[in-house]
């Protein structure tokens, strides 16, 4: 085993294992399919790039994110291994060639799972000898899951197609349904397990009830004076984070930037920079904002509104307190706030009345002698980019005969009704967290199936933490002279390229 910490120093420059990755990486090295649930931040990648060295064939990852891909990719090239490459629609049809041509000479091969609906590409995985399947982002095979990608549920049948490789299956945030599904999904049945506990104990939780919108943002006024920061304030829309960081900038000293999907991608990663070197105290952001934001000492975490399920609330509320100190997650909730969390929900989804139309246009297409899904029904029927892409990967294969139209359109009709009716409940159950009286910590360990067992002394509102004690205890160091400046940053950053 001194093996594994030899590695550990000389290829990736670590002195010690984060807790959970040398349990995975001797499991997996034992021969064992693994099932690794470890908190966001504690190094799930490890887990499958160090037994890559050691193990003889090839390390296939299978990893939802485009920009995460990307970004893995660059990690490997830091630590000198360049034996890698990314499998996805980033690359041109020419690029795909070469790289699909010369795949064997590659060590770790990330693909996106539409990828793998590609006959071809399967052909070609089977003539390598794979050596570790890595499914990441996992809980996106469940239906269960709040993330479920219906292109995850037949990662089970690539991985017979592959002869059932050696298999290692990664998450941060899933319940014991959704593990169970994982496995199910994927066949397999004598399994590892390497489950540590999502509890953080040095985040106190506070959950209040105020009465309107309006109270709310004085509330925020009032809370991000007294408390220490930096901090993340987290919105369900745009416009709420784009209004609080004005406010907030205007009647406040904090230095603050409202943060979403709907600010182009250079501002965006300008906003998240800033923020990491200390240039800026708060982001009031949806829930867009951060991913891949390594930050240690976040203080605090406000939710504006409720999140729309519990694993997003634990990973929100995850990014603050990464260094141990004391910090706060706080909810503000007015009676109705689930109703905006529903709506968002319902309009991921297509509504019954855009299928009929949709299914009526196919109809006169498919008597015309069409068979594809053409592109302007986008439009014409007012479908979002998520509802069109759900749309597209049921229609992949539109029938020719009209019975098996209908029938397609009941299995439509059926899923969509069912995600919809997964969200509701996850939406409820959040709701009903909020409005418990029991402990806000016990209860978020029993969603995940755990149990407390020591509760700290911050606990949560209900076990008599309290936020007015606890400002007085943090007194707020206000951050005048960044550690670093943006231009130093700036500076250093273009130097090392
Ligand atoms: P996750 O996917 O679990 O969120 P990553 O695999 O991206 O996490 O790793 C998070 C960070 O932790 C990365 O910056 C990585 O380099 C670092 N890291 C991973 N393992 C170790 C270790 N044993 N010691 C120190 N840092 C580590």
């Amino acid at each position: 085993m001194m093996e594994l910490e030899r590695l550990l120093k000389t290829r990736f420059g670590y002195t010690e294992f984060k807790p959970g990755q040398k349990q995975v990486i001797s499991s997996i090295l034992a021969g064992n399919h693994t099932l690794a649930m470890l908190p966001t931040g504690t190094g799930k990648s490890l887990c499958y790039q160090l037994p890559g060295l050691i193990l003889k064939g090839q390390v296939l990852i299978i990893s939802p994110l485009l920009s995460l891909m990307q970004d893995q990719v660059e990690q490997f090239k830091r630590f000198g291994e360049k034996r890698v490459v990314a499998l996805n629609s980033f690359l041109s049809a020419t690029e795909k060639n070469v790289v699909l041509n010369r795949l064997s000479n590659y060590k770790y091969i990330f693909i996106s799972p539409e990828m793998l609906k590609v006959p071809f590409i399967i052909r070609k995985l089977q003539e390598l000898s794979i050596s570790l399947f890595v499914v990441d982002e996992a809980h996106c095979i469940s239906q269960w899951g709040y993330d479920f990608r219906p292109d995850y549920s037949k990662l089970g049948d690539v991985r017979e197609k592959l002869r059932n490789p050696l298999t290692l299956a990664l998450t941060a945030t899933a319940t014991k349904k959704v593990r169970d599904d994982i496995l199910k999904s994927l066949g397999i049945t004598d399994v590892t397990k390497v489950e540590s506990s999502i509890d953080r104990p040095n985040i106190a939780f506070h959950v209040e009830e105020i009465r309107d919108y309006h109270e709310k943002e004085k509330r925020v006024l009032e809370l991000v004076k007294r408390l220490e920061k930096p901090g993340i304030i987290y919105f369900s829309s745009k416009k709420a984070a784009d209004q609080m960081a004005a406010l907030l900038n205007e009647h406040s000293d904090c230095r603050t930037s409202s943060y979403h999907g709907g600010m182009d991608p250079n501002s965006r990663i300008l906003i998240q920079q800033q923020f990491i070197h200390n240039q800026l105290d708060i982001i009031c952001a949806t829930s867009a904002f951060g991913m891949g934001v390594n930050k240690e000492n976040i203080r605090f975490i406000i939710h504006f509104h409720m999140p729309m399920q519990m694993e997003s609330y634990l990973q929100e509320i995850g990014r603050a307190g990464r260094d141990g100190l004391p910090s706060v997650a706080i909810l503000l909730f007015s009676p109705g706030d689930e109703i905006l969390p529903i709506q968002l929900a319902e309009s991921e989804l297509p509504a019954e009345q855009q299928i009929d139309w949709l299914f009526h246009k196919l109809l006169q297409d498919m008597q015309s002698g069409e068979s594809l899904l053409k592109p302007e029904l986008r439009e014409q029927g007012g479908f979002s980019e998520l509802q069109w892409r759900l749309l597209q990967n049921f229609l992949e294969q539109l029938p020719d005969n009209f019975s098996e139209l209908e029938d397609l359109k009941g299995t439509l009709k059926a899923y969509v009704y069912e995600r919809l009716t997964v969200k509701r409940n996850n939406i409820y159950r959040m709701k009903k967290w909020v409005e418990s009286k029991t402990c806000r910590r016990q209860g978020v360990l029993e969603y995940f199936d755990e149990t407390l067992s020591d509760r700290p002394e911050s606990c949560c509102d209900i076990c008599g933490f309290d936020l007015h004690n606890y400002h007085a205890a943090n007194k707020p160091t206000k951050m005048t002279e960044a550690d670093e400046t943006w231009q130093m940053y700036l500076t250093k950053l273009l130097n090392s390229l």
